[in-house]
């Protein structure tokens, strides 16, 4: 991988890079299309990192259907795939790790403990063999771009960050990998996430602005799902203020049976 990135640099052709860890959707392939139009050569990693997973989590049950998405990435113009084995990656050894911060440790990560370094640590190596002039990732995941964000700044990547709006189906529901997971039932309760955040957003325009009342009208209409956490935070720090104002953004995490989901909307006060 990194033997192409040097050749495509020196042909003087712009790198674009998506990372994901596959089974691909819309939302993916929105951000390679975008990527093809910005970029000379697109690159899609496929990794299903282990170091991101908690011992709980689904990693060994994670969906990985590589030749569907070898066709979708290369329909929506990525020029290459990188899908590295784990052992690849993680050679016997290795034991370096970037730690996030304190970015790292709320909500997600306060959930989901190491989850974060272990994002920053894989696109660290993702970054340094695919040698990408430009990055792209989804809003979807919010709190991971706020990271990848402060990787780049801190670690002084050459890298300019694109991060693109969320994808979701027709009823509202964000467009996830694990979406896979939701039976009938199950997927009309999914549902609750977009109520909440709709809610949550309904009740600032309706001029609340106190975070506490819109976490409320939130976890009112979350029903259907258990919710882990539910918002109103600074859309940069992802600080909760007991008053908003300025860019904020309402962020959710919920259960529906055995799978969890994240969602986020970005209100400007
Ligand atoms: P994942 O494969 O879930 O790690 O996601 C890979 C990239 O796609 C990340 O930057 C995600 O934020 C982004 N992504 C995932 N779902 C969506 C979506 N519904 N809309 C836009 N981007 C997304």
């Amino acid at each position: 991988m990194a033997a192409i990135a040097e050749r495509l640099r020196e042909r003087g052709r712009r790198i674009g890079v998506v990372p994901t860890m596959g089974a691909l959707h819309e939302g993916h392939l929105s951000l390679i299309r975008r990527a093809a139009r910005e970029c000379d050569a697109v690159i899609i990693t496929i990794f299903v990192n282990p170091l991101q997973f908690g011992p709980r989590e689904d990693f060994r049950r994670y969906p990985r259907p590589l030749a569907r998405d070898l066709r979708l990435a290369a329909s929506a113009g990525a020029a290459i795939a990188f899908a590295p084995s784990a052992a690849a990656v993680y050679p016997p050894g290795f034991q370096t790790r970037i730690e996030a911060g304190r970015l790292g440790t709320v909500w997600e990560g306060k959930v989901r403990p190491g989850h974060f370094s272990g994002v920053a640590t894989v696109v660290s190596i993702l970054f340094n063999l695919t040698q990408p002039h430009r990055a792209y990732f989804g809003q979807k995941d919010l709190q991971q771009t706020l990271v990848i964000r402060q990787l780049i700044h801190d670690l002084g990547l050459p890298i300019a960050l694109r991060v693109l709006p969320t994808v979701r189906e027709p009823d509202g529901l964000a467009m996830s990998s694990r979406n896979r997971y939701l039976d009938g039932e199950a997927r009309r309760r999914a549902l609750a996430l977009w109520r909440a955040l709709q809610a949550g957003r309904a009740a600032i325009r309706r001029g609340e602005r106190r975070a506490s009342r819109v976490e409320a009208a939130m976890r009112r209409a979350a029903v259907g799902a258990r919710v882990q956490y539910a918002s109103a935070v600074d859309a940069g720090t992802l600080a909760r203020r007991p008053r908003l104002a300025g860019r904020t953004a309402l962020i959710i995490a919920a259960t529906v049976g055995n799978t969890r989901l994240i969602d986020n909307l970005l209100v400007g006060v």
